[in-house]
């Protein structure tokens, strides 16, 4: 397969699994980590989500395969780190997984703003007529109503992705 129909490919079943995760009802324990804004007494500060879609136009695509993809994003703090993210869409189990090098993304489970930032950059790369970009992003509100929505439902499908597997990681433990 080329290069660009396997991007295509694995764009197309990434997304179409994150949408059907965003929409499974996981039990009234679940919140989802901050998404375009959130309240920093005394201020109110950029979530993940919008710092996810600052990222986007940083993020440098490693490699694509039928099973997922690599990622390096360069840190905001500091241009000369970079982070590795791998994004796995797995052929049997329907929740995505990702993991990322950066000091959140080994502590937590939820998605830092560098996995988001990837599967949006793979998005932006592979499917027609999206363009997420931070250009668009105005004090946590984002212009393009379409896209607000499939950034949202993408955010939420990670996060209860990663909220299935931490629940039954811990049954195990
Ligand atoms: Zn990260």
């Amino acid at each position: 397969m080329v290069e660009g129909s396997r991007g295509a490919f694995l764009a197309s079943r990434l997304l179409f699994r994150l949408i059907m995760s965003s929409a499974v009802d996981v039990g009234p324990g679940y919140k989802p980590s901050s998404g375009w804004v959130y309240r920093r007494y005394p201020r109110v500060v950029e979530g993940v989500l919008a710092r996810s879609v600052r990222l986007v136009d940083k993020v440098e695509i490693v490699s694509v395969d039928d099973y997922g993809f690599e990622a390096r994003v360069a840190s905001e703090e500091d241009l000369k780190v970079q982070y590795s993210v791998r994004v796995y869409v797995s052929p049997i189990d329907p929740m995505v997984e990702f993991e990322c090098t950066c000091p959140y993304g080994e502590r937590r489970f939820n998605p830092c703003k560098h996995v988001t930032a990837s599967i949006l950059a793979l998005l932006n790369k592979y499917v027609e007529d999206l363009k997420i970009s931070g250009d668009k992003l105005e004090e946590g509100f984002y212009r393009d109503p379409e896209e607000r929505r499939l950034i949202e439902a993408i955010y939420e499908g990670l996060n209860k992705a990663a909220y299935i597997k931490a629940r039954s990681s811990s049954k195990l433990a």
